[in-house]
């Protein structure tokens, strides 16, 4: 029988609060019961953002509220090469364009197309190569954005037939619902979608457990699994842990952070009974 993998993958951007607590806590739980492996990723690709204080920091937390991991843990930033063969991958096969447009450009469109499309539904094409070249010539930056329409072109029939699973059944994949995503940008050489798809693949995740907010991801990551030949895990979306003012938790939450709970006297014990897992 295939291994249970699950993963808890933050990005040491922050403190971790209540809601980490409970994604973390879920998927490992959900890792003893099927008496399988929960790994640890530290998803630093921000270089801007990632601080080693929350790395540190997430070890610690973690640590303390009686969850263990197994070792090395993946450390996203140190693997950039792997990302960008990925994209090469998909460069090579002209699965993505460049998109020299800015923020402000693609707002603007957004904004004159019908419906209020969001920003994330944007769809595009490469320039005529004579216009690219130019704009490489001038070091114009550009985003690499996974074309859907070259996507469905290469899948064909298979492309209509990606469905995953997930707690609410077998869903059909619907990849529109993100337009055109951005995999990589020039100072940035990969985005999220790509590395967290390749490493869930690399590290055997048979399981993707974690918050609803994510829910909408899934669609895209089974595209690019298929698109790049990775096997494809079982989802499953948690409940998110909302603030005292009903909103989802989010790193300015700082009360909520684990270490300000520790330090006012909260116990491992108080934690789990606060996200109702007692
Ligand atoms: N690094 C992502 C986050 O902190 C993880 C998302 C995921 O679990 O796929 O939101």
């Amino acid at each position: 029988m295939m291994t249970f993998v699950t993963r808890f993958a933050p990005s040491p951007t922050g403190f971790l609060h209540l809601g980490h607590a409970f994604s973390a806590l879920t998927t490992f739980n959900a890792a003893q019961a099927a008496g399988g492996r929960f790994v640890l990723r530290i998803e630093d690709i921000d270089q801007g953002r990632a601080r080693p204080e929350f790395e540190a920091a997430i070890f610690e937390d973690l640590a303390w509220l009686g969850i263990a991991w197994t070792e090395p843990v993946r450390r996203q930033s140190e693997h950039m090469a792997d990302y960008e063969g990925a994209l090469q991958n998909l460069v090579d096969r002209n699965l993505v364009y460049r998109c020299f447009r800015t923020r402000k450009d693609i707002a603007e469109a957004i904004a004159s197309a019908p419906h209020g499309q969001s920003e994330e539904a944007f769809r595009g094409e490469a320039l005529p190569p004579a216009e690219e070249a130019a704009k490489l010539e001038a070091g114009e930056s550009f985003a690499w954005r996974l074309s859907l329409k070259k996507a469905r072109a290469a899948l064909g029939p298979a492309y209509f037939a990606l469905v995953f699973e997930d707690e609410t059944g077998l869903v059909r994949a619907e990849p529109e619902r993100h337009g055109d995503v951005v995999l990589a940008r020039r100072d940035f050489g990969t985005s999220y979608h790509l590395a967290s798809v390749w490493d869930d693949a690399l590290q055997g995740v048979t399981h993707v457990i974690r918050g609803e907010d994510l829910r909408e991801a899934a669609h895209l990551h089974v595209l690019l699994q298929k698109l790049l030949d990775l096997p494809q895990p079982v989802y499953r979306h948690h409940r998110l842990i909302l603030g005292d003012d009903g909103k989802r938790l989010a790193k300015r939450n700082h009360a909520s952070t684990l270490r300000a709970l520790r330090e006012s006297g909260k116990s491992p014990a108080d934690v789990r009974e606060m996200v109702g897992l007692s």
